[in-house]
């Protein structure tokens, strides 16, 4: 694919845009129907569009990827119950001992 300047006086195609074409859009190995015209504005906002776009998709890859097979991570508070009442136990423990 390929952007090349536009030479004609041709509207841009994309959405009820109505603006002059300025770019043209060339795809490889496809006939000259099949190019887009569309003007600087557009461009640009496609541009954007698909750099956020990219950039969620990513993002998205990423989460999957980080994610264990057997699903997301337990809370941590549950890991921190036991421990606390091992204390406790603990210390009663020693009070009777004491006493
Ligand atoms: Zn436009």
């Amino acid at each position: 694919m390929e952007i090349v300047p536009n030479k004609y006086r041709l509207r841009c195609e994309l959405g009820l845009c109505k603006n002059l074409a300025e770019h043209t859009v060339k795809f490889s190995r496809a006939g000259i129907r099949s190019r887009i015209h569309l003007c600087g504005a557009c461009l640009r906002e496609l541009h954007e569009a698909s750099g956020r776009y990219l950039a969620q998709t990513a993002d998205k890859a990423a989460e999957k990827a980080a994610e264990p097979e057997g699903g997301p991570v337990a809370p941590a508070g549950k890991t921190g119950r036991p421990e606390r009442r091992a204390d406790r136990t603990g210390g009663r423990r020693a009070e009777a001992e004491r006493g």
